[in-house]
């Protein structure tokens, strides 16, 4: 028997072709067209979907399921999108929706906690009971496993971005103030970037973008600290300082084997992890008496959500 696993972006729709031992027997990927709206979605994952099934000659009596990750806050347990930012879905039942049109039982929660399903069944986190996984994009995603377990709570727990680490600090997209996703994501390491290019026009990073904010990424405060430059330095050290906040926050809840990180800042590779890793060393509890886990860079990347989303049929 196979599963269908369906990573639903706000860019791009994947989907796989999982066989039992979570390999990706096939898989596809297409735009998602937002702008289509809910029902225009839908249609297209129910093609997708029937595609994949007929071109690998499968009937669908040979799908155990289909699960769907997806962005935003999502009760699994209701199977309903409450809100998804990226799609603008307000409660939307998109499990009995979607599970009606293809006549399969389908399993939906967010598409961080798909990813590290995904990384427990067949990337950096195999053999593991306990982890945590951090996206670090847009905003902050987060999956934490226990005991080889989902944790979900009532159908929207393991929210770990938006868990205060500076009191009265940064605005966050929620409505709080100095949320972890206000510092450690992609967005907040972009906006500091943007910052100090506007109050230190001499630096390196006016260099980097061609003093040109819109061309500030992720990567440019990285590189200009490499490059010597005392605020492409400072924005990085205080991006990992918060980022070490957050996991050891994480860790003394948890105390999982591992933490993983996903998202394009990991691509900075030691840069991040040797400082980072040394700082939640120093900050979790009881750190003279036990070694805190290491913080890594989750393996699949690209195809950790289709894994995990496949691997929901089980739960
Ligand atoms: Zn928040």
């Amino acid at each position: 028997m196979y599963r269908i696993g369906i990573d639903l972006g706000g860019t791009n729709l994947k989907i796989g072709l999982i066989d039992p031992d979570y390999r990706i027997v096939d898989q596809s990927v297409c735009e998602t067209h937002v702008q289509a709206g809910a029902d225009g979605v839908i249609e297209k994952i129910v093609l997708q979907v029937r595609d994949i099934i007929s071109k690998n000659n499968l009937s669908p009596k040979e799908i155990l399921g289909v699960g769907l990750g997806c962005p935003g806050v999502i009760n699994s347990k209701t199977g309903t999108v409450l809100y998804s930012n990226n799609f603008n879905w307000h409660d939307l039942p998109i499990r009995s929706i979607l599970s009606q049109k293809l006549n399969l039982p389908l399993v939906v929660t967010n598409d961080a906690k798909c990813a590290a399903l995904g990384e427990l069944m067949a990337g950096s986190a195999i053999g593991c009971k306990n982890i945590v996984l951090l996206t670090l994009g847009t905003g902050v995603g987060s999956g934490i496993v226990v005991n080889g377990k989902l944790l979900d709570g009532s159908g929207c727990g393991g929210v770990a971005g938006h868990n205060t680490i500076v009191q009265n600090g940064r605005q966050c997209t929620c409505g709080r103030k100095g949320c972890l996703e206000a510092y450690a994501s992609a967005t907040a390491l972009i906006s500091e970037t943007k910052k100090q290019l506007h109050m230190h026009p001499e630096s390196l990073i006016a260099d980097l973008c061609g003093r040109d904010p819109e061309k500030i990424d992720g990567r440019i405060a990285f590189e200009a600290a490499k490059r010597g430059d005392s605020y492409g330095q400072q924005i990085v050290d205080d991006y990992i300082e918060a980022l070490a906040n957050g996991v050891s926050n994480l860790v003394n809840l948890f105390r999982p084997e591992k933490i993983l990180l996903s998202g394009g800042i990991c691509n900075e590779g030691d840069t991040l992890l040797t400082p980072l890793n040394k700082k939640v060393k120093e900050y979790c509890f009881a750190n003279i008496y036990l070694c805190p886990p290491p913080v890594e860079i989750a393996r699949l990347k690209n195809t950790a959500g289709i894994i995990g989303a496949a691997s929901l049929i089980n739960l």
